[in-house]
């Protein structure tokens, strides 16, 4: 599924979105990779990101975030770097509220026809309505694995999603609580 959205928001038009309620329709969420710069120059060994919008998020979601995922890189077998984003081949994070079309969303990577983009993002609102909390450590985490899920989409350039596992279309709470950071490794 693919699922194409504009590159500029409009704010006045994300505000709208009604809020999420904690249900159980919540536990089963999609995950859309959507939209795609053409794979960067980073070395094999290296991840570079860099959060596009840094204002945007909680400081301590945040460092819990950059944690997280650096546990995931590592036990991938590489490295993450947290770059400025002016650097070329740097996977950019933003963290928004929520999809302003499919409020179910986790998080998305841009696409631009078939190619993935180093555009990632993380809808904060619904994965706490999933989890059921907003602590940074619980949040933050679950953050970090869905970005390494759209990280994913683009190191392999792949829109379409495995039957199970972390390249999954859809996770539960459980998941994003509870495995270990080597469960979402890129591969
Ligand atoms: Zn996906």
């Amino acid at each position: 599924m693919e699922v194409r959205i504009k590159l500029q928001y409009d704010d006045s038009r994300v505000k709208n979105w009604r809020q999420f309620a904690t249900s159980l329709a919540m536990v089963i969420t999609l995950l859309l990779p959507f939209t795609a710069v053409l794979p960067g120059a980073q070395s094999h060994s290296e991840v570079v990101v860099c959060i596009g919008n840094p204002l945007a998020a909680d400081r301590w979601l945040v460092e819990e975030w950059r944690q997280e995922l650096g546990r995931i890189v590592e036990s991938s077998g590489r490295e993450l770097r947290i770059a400025d984003c002016d650097e070329p081949g740097a996977m950019q994070v933003y963290f928004m509220r929520i999809h302003p079309f499919e409020n179910s969303a986790l998080g998305a990577a841009r696409t631009r026809g078939e190619v993935v983009l180093p555009l990632l993002e993380l809808y904060t609102e619904p994965v706490a309505a999933m989890l059921g909390t907003r602590l940074p450590g619980v949040l933050g985490r679950a953050l970090a694995r869905v970005t390494a899920h759209e990280m994913a989409h683009y190191l392999r350039q792949e829109t379409h999603h495995e039957a199970a596992g972390a390249f999954a279309a859809q996770y539960t709470a459980g998941l994003l609580r509870a495995a270990r950071p080597a469960y979402f490794a890129l591969r």
